[in-house]
């Protein structure tokens, strides 16, 4: 029996997402998260996907990241998935930042784990998380490897004039400034789903990505090589997002110092958290914008005006960027699930060979998907993203090449 099971971990601040998966013939064994690590509430929800086992839930206070994994590890064992199992072959974990050096999925040694550890500044609230879920996924496993997939490796194909801002070389280059773009694993995966959806190889196709989540960024693919993505040093740039702001004049940041008066952390506090549609309108969720501009409500009308905007002048960016456009993929919670958005973003853009069909675009579905009609010279998809298959893949090819 060769192993081939992979838990993957995506560790947040003070939470912990997770899956079991065989990639035998790629399924889940286990999905569950543990949230609020720290306080007295924290939970853990986790779900047996064989089995026949159902939904199990506890709340009650878990210390820290090392307790978190250990009550996971603990749900898996009831259920015949332990941990201590020799059928498992790897840990997959989710890292956000891998700056210039991590461009492809590395197992993790006493150096790796250094230099994730630098690259905190570049990602403060994302790389110390990743980091603790290593060293505990290590401390409970140190015999299989433990292997670091980046959110921003797929986008180190990016060229040169695309990756630089253009300031101070010498300083850019001193303190890392550049743009690194996030969401790697999602981007990579959509796009060979995609170019699977028209029956051909990534090679062949050129496709504009857009993975609208709480976080939301766009991503231009030639020939399956990223080119250009709208997240920039960090998750700020690019589109309007459900609490950031994405693009603004860098002035608007002296402005607010100056003449506002607020600090650094204050200015990070505003356009990370209270900004995008939540400053918008004061709702983040786009269910809740939908609906009430549904309604009338002016507010959210904007808000989602200035969302769809954005978006459609990120499709036009990329389509002047690649040349020539196969496919545009509609991806995570907005992508996959609001049919207003992708409507609205696509619509006037048929001079670009973009239209969306209306019947098309109102099924709801768990498959990728066409919602374009067939005279359209550019196919327009929908492509649910899978992050954790990814990472999986990703880990075990590492681990058995
Ligand atoms: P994350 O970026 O946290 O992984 P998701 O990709 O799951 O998030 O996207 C979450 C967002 O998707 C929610 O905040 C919500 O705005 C949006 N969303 C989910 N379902 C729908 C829906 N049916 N209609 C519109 N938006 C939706």
């Amino acid at each position: 029996m060769t192993a081939s099971r992979v838990l993957v971990l995506n560790s947040g601040s003070s939470s912990v997402k997770y899956q079991l998966l065989d990639m035998a013939d790629r399924t889940r064994l286990a999905v569950g998260l543990v949230e609020r690590i720290g306080e007295q509430t924290s939970r853990l929800v986790h779900t047996p996907l064989t089995g026949g086992g159902a939904r199990r839930e506890q709340t009650g206070p878990i210390a820290d990241h090392g307790a978190a994994l250990k009550a996971v590890a603990a749900e898996l064992a009831a259920d015949g998935l332990g941990l201590d199992s020799p059928e498992l072959a790897a840990v997959g974990h989710r890292v956000v930042h891998g700056g210039t050096r991590f461009t492809r999925p590395t197992v993790i040694d006493d150096e790796v784990l250094a230099e994730v550890q630098k690259l905190v500044p570049l990602a403060p609230l994302h790389n110390p998380a990743n980091v603790t879920g290593i060293q505990v996924a290590r401390s409970l496993r140190p015999d299989i490897p433990q292997v670091a997939v980046f959110d921003t490796a797929f986008h180190a194909t990016m060229p040169e004039y695309a990756a630089r801002y253009a300031i101070d070389t010498e300083i850019a280059d001193r303190l890392s400034i550049r743009r690194y773009g996030f969401h790697g694993t999602s981007h990579a995966y959509v796009s060979r789903a995609t170019a699977a959806l028209l029956g051909k190889a990534p090679g062949e196709v050129n496709v504009i990505v857009l993975h609208l989540g709480n976080g939301a960024s766009a991503s231009a693919v030639r020939a399956g090589v990223c080119v250009d993505t709208s997240m920039g040093l960090t998750p700020l740039e690019g589109l309007v997002m459900g609490t950031r702001s994405g693009d603004l004049d860098p002035a608007v940041i002296f402005h607010l110092a100056r003449v506002g008066g607020l600090s650094v952390d204050e200015i990070d506090d505003l356009l990370n958290k209270r900004s995008g549609l939540l400053g918008l309108c004061g709702d983040n969720d786009m269910r809740e914008v939908l609906r009430r501009a549904g309604e009338g409500d002016q507010a959210a009308r904007t808000a989602f005006e200035t969302y769809v905007h954005r978006l459609k002048k990120y499709i036009g960016a990329y389509a002047a960027v690649l040349g020539r456009v196969d496919a545009v993929a509609f991806t995570a919670g907005v992508g996959e699930n609001a049919a207003a958005v992708r409507e609205a973003a696509v619509s006037g853009l048929e001079e670009l060979g973009l239209a969306v069909d209306a019947g098309l675009n109102s099924v709801r579905a768990d498959e990728p998907r066409l919602i374009s009609p067939e005279y359209a010279r550019v196919a327009v998809a929908v492509v649910p993203t899978d992050e954790e298959l990814e990472i999986a893949t990703q880990a075990f090819e590492l681990v058995t090449h």
